[in-house]
């Protein structure tokens, strides 16, 4: 499969989150920023996202892309599918920036900018190709948080092709009906701002307890539910008119400052400073990004387990990786010897108290090894979809080494034997760096009728594959270990 190729042109916060959420999903990365502390910053945010969006997924990321910092705008946008502009929030900088890159990308790539409030049509003013030219704004992290605000990409095929884009790196765009400024997000975050900048100002709160009553209180209902949502359940039985006409009128009172901005005066920015400090200061920056990202890895993962929220575009993401791991094409002489399968790296939800990896999840790894080989076969959606399946109905799991905390792990298949209604394997764990046993599982699956819950003959073409990597395995030696019982003696 050809890989994509994304251009980040400004590696801040921004840029460095999407160079990281493109590259681990397989995308080929190029970045241009002129800063000379640019590409450490890209690569310290990289290290923290390989830390983090691992741990995300059940199953294995795959190859991440190429990355190479580029020297020119030019170099680095040139043949991409994809240019992200994350510089500064300057209308001069962004419509100077926006001209270069249009003088060397292909007029079929997207031109996203990530600015957090200026329209599609301010971006546009001057541009060549207009059209090319759309907002797609993201939220620190990039890496780990789904949602993008999509702006001027339309209804039609170019909007396809934004969603198709950014759903392949696991994100979640969601297209803004009409062009304001500051799009949806932070036209509501910013009214939330500037009443939590009055409330230090007027000293009714330091900066730690308003994100305590945040952090103990409504940011963990907006984590899962929004902010209508969560005022549906305000409403009790009744429900949302219900909570409307208890609360409305609060807010022609009203309980806010609306419009109003507190002066930034020096006093109240050292004010603000000061307390921000004594909250977080003892954490350096990315220090703190990482407590962060492994707090927003808990809360995702559990959305995951119930398939709600952002936890549900995880779970699809789960399914697309499988689907793209999958399509790699294995190659003929593979079959002259145990078939290679997958590749993987020990996540941090795969470790035990000992610190190793933790014993359901061997079987996890032997029962997505038996995945791709049925996958290999021809078992794949459309086969299980016409009734018919393999079951596993026996697994024997021998340990035989540690894996530990980020280690590259890979696996192997030996078929022992095929009928036209069983199928008798022989996979193995070993770790990538100096090829060390770890586990194998000898397992024995049956061919089912799903419909019928009986167990029937495979097709003739899955039979047919099957047989021919047998018949190349049966040249092998037989894998030690291969039909031992619990408890045997080994000798
Ligand atoms: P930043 O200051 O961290 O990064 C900007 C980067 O652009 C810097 O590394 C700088 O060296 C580089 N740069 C400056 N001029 C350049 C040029 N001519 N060509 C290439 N690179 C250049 O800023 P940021 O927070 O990453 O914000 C970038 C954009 O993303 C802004 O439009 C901002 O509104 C938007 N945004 C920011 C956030 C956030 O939370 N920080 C969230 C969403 C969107």
């Amino acid at each position: 499969m050809t890989r994509r190729c994304a251009a980040i042109v400004g590696g801040g916060v921004i840029g460095g989150g999407w160079a990281a959420r493109f590259l681990l999903n397989g995308w080929d990365v190029r970045v241009y920023d002129p800063a000379s502390q640019a590409k450490r910053k890209v690569m310290e945010v990289i290290d923290n996202a390989r830390l983090s969006v691992p741990a995300t997924l059940d199953v294995p990321l795959g190859p991440e892309g190429t990355l190479e910092f580029s020297p020119t705008i030019e170099q680095a946008v040139t043949g991409a599918d994809w240019v992200q502009e994350s510089v500064p929030e300057s209308i001069d900088l962004k419509h100077r920036v926006l001209a270069d890159i249009q003088a060397s990308v292909s007029g079929d790539a997207v031109v996203a900018s990530s600015t957090s409030g200026f329209t599609p049509t301010q971006l546009r003013e001057g541009a060549a190709i207009s059209e090319q030219i759309i907002v797609a704004h993201p939220f620190n992290p990039v890496y780990l948080l789904p949602v993008v605000e999509i702006v001027g990409a339309g209804s039609g095929a170019m909007l396809d092709q934004v969603r198709e884009s950014l759903e392949s790196i696991g994100m979640k765009p969601v297209a803004v009906r009409k062009e304001i400024d500051a799009h949806v997000a932070d036209r509501l975050l910013e009214a939330v701002w500037r009443e939590a900048l009055w409330l230090v100002n007027d000293d009714v709160a330091t900066t730690q307890e308003i994100d305590d009553i945040i952090r103990y209180g409504f940011g963990l209902r907006w984590a899962q539910m929004g902010l209508f949502e969560t005022y549906r359940l305000a409403g009790g039985e009744e429900g949302m008119a219900h909570f409307i006409s208890q609360f409305g009128p609060a807010l022609a009172w009203p309980w806010t400052k609306l419009m109003d901005v507190p002066e930034l005066t020096d006093e109240l920015i050292d004010k603000i400073a000061t307390q921000s400090d004594a909250q977080s200061g003892r954490y350096g920056i990315r220090e703190l990004e990482r407590i962060r990202d492994q707090n927003l890895v808990g809360i995702l993962r559990a959305l995951k387990d119930r398939r709600w929220g952002a936890g549900d575009v995880l779970a699809q993401h789960d399914e697309r990786v499988r689907l793209r791991t999958a399509d790699d094409p294995v190659t003929e002489d593979d079959s002259s010897e145990p078939l290679h399968m997958l590749e993987f790296d020990v996540l941090p939800a795969w470790i035990d108290y000992n610190g190793h990896m933790t014993e359901f999840r061997y079987l996890q790894v032997f029962g997505d090894t038996s995945d791709r080989l049925l996958q290999m076969v021809g078992v794949n959606a459309d086969y299980v979809a016409g009734g018919h399946s393999y079951y596993t109905v026996e697994t024997h799991i021998q340990h035989r080494d540690e894996a530990r905390l980020g280690q590259r792990l890979y696996s192997t298949t030996q078929v022992l034997h095929v009928d036209s209604k069983r199928l008798h394997v022989f996979h193995s764990i070993y770790r990538a760096d100096g090829d060390v046993l770890v586990a194998n599982a000898e397992q024995m699956l049956l061919h089912v009728d799903s419909k019928a819950g009986s167990v029937c003959a495979a097709g003739d073409e899955v039979l047919d594959r099957l047989t021919a990597i047998h018949q190349q395995h049966q040249a092998l030696e037989p894998p030690d270990g291969a039909g031992r019982f619990v408890g045997q003696k080994r000798g």
